[in-house]
């Protein structure tokens, strides 16, 4: 029987594999992928992720990242900007999951999907497509993807990704509300290096044309994706994110679930690869110090729960914004406050 089996090579499956392995223990991280791939996701990473990043030997500068110095919201005709009260990179998700796999070394075993859970005496049996695994305890680190047996609450928000050319973000990140939804658009390295632009919505409903709809949100999307062509013929998609789910306190002995699977923070006002990072980390020192599933899980319920009412708050503040929002006098402090309100206490 295995020490841990981790179901999902993110961010948050690969920080607890990373850390238990450095503790010397018998860990084998699953993944249902054979290679890194693009995925769902504005690519915004600050301060806290990069503080966890950096306990795993990972600096965002070195893997590329771009520095983020301003945040600029668009609301109708209005426009916005202030310096981002903290450093921020937009980094690819492309790279940044494959240097965490890397790092994870030989505990990573790729194109294996786990497609059951269930409890036995002194463990857990999993079913996989690369048959049974037994194990003394699994972390649950599946993301937006659930297990059967494992639910979330439904959710109508869907999430869009698209690559652009043709775009100047320059070193800000833009926030886009549009009718129906929000976006964020920000520089990337681009899939093998060919730099451009990363644009992200969370949406109710598929708008027909993404681009067309953020441009009719605001000035600013309209001039930003003026001359805009698509990198690919339709955005990344992905449905029924359970913004501000946060798992209840307990669930059985020896099962872990961490990020997403733990808590989804609003996009664009908060963090989740921050949030993932620090779960796996967290988990990983639970094991590592004997603490019981349930009591890890309501730890991190009072750790998350702060960052996840502000980011809830902001989301609500940028889609619902009177037009007055925007004004030039409001935007800093609200982006100080928001951005304060959703750190991590990272000495938990
Ligand atoms: C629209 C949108 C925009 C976002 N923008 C940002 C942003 O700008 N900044 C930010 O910090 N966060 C952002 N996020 C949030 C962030 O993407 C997630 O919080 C983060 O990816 C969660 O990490 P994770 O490790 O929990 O899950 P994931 O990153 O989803 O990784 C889960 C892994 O598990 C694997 N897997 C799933 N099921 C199985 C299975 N059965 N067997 C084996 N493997 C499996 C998957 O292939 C995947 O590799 C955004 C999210 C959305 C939806």
């Amino acid at each position: 029987m295995i020490g841990t089996v981790i179901i999902g090579a993110g961010p948050a499956g690969c920080a607890a594999a990373i850390a238990l392995a450095r503790a010397g223990q018998e860990v084998l991280l699953l993944e249902r992928s054979p290679a890194p791939r693009e995925v769902v996701c504005g690519e915004f990473l600050g301060v806290d992720a990069a503080a966890a990043l950096a306990v795993l030997g990972l600096d965002p500068a070195a893997l590329g990242g771009i520095p983020l110095r301003r945040v600029a919201v668009g609301h109708g005709a209005r426009t916005a900007a202030a310096p981002l009260p903290f450093a921020a990179w937009g980094l690819s998700r492309l790279r940044l999951d494959g240097a965490l796999q890397a790092a994870a070394g030989p505990a990573l075993r790729r194109g294996v999907t786990v497609l059951g859970a269930s409890p036995v005496p002194g463990g857990w049996r999993l079913r996989t497509s690369a048959g049974e695994v037994a194990a003394r305890r699994v972390i649950l680190a599946s993301g937006k993807h659930g297990l059967r047996g494992f639910p979330r609450p439904a959710s109508p928000w869907l999430g869009l990704k698209l690559h652009l050319d043709g775009v100047a973000a320059g070193d800000a990140v833009s926030l886009l509300p549009f009718a129906g939804g929000y976006a964020g658009l920000q520089p990337t390295q681009g899939e093998d290096g060919q730099g451009g632009a990363n644009l992200c919505a969370a949406v109710r409903s598929r708008p027909a044309e993404l681009l067309a709809a953020v441009a009719a949100g605001s000035a600013l999307g309209a001039r930003l994706l003026r001359h805009a062509t698509p990198r690919w013929d339709r955005p990344l998609a992905v449905a029924g994110i359970p913004y501000g789910f946060r798992l209840a306190a307990g669930g059985p002995p020896g099962l872990y679930r961490i990020g997403d699977q733990a808590s989804v923070i609003p996009s664009f006002t908060g963090e989740g690869m921050a949030l993932a990072l620090h779960s796996g980390l967290a988990a990983a020192a639970a094991i590592l110090a004997g603490q019981e599933a349930a009591d890890f899980h309501a730890a991190w319920r009072r750790r998350s729960a702060g960052p996840l009412r502000w980011a809830g708050l902001g989301a609500w503040a940028l889609r619902l914004a009177p037009a007055g929002f925007a004004a030039a006098a409001g935007i800093a402090p609200l982006a100080r406050l928001v951005a304060r309100r959703t750190r991590l206490d990272l000495a938990a």
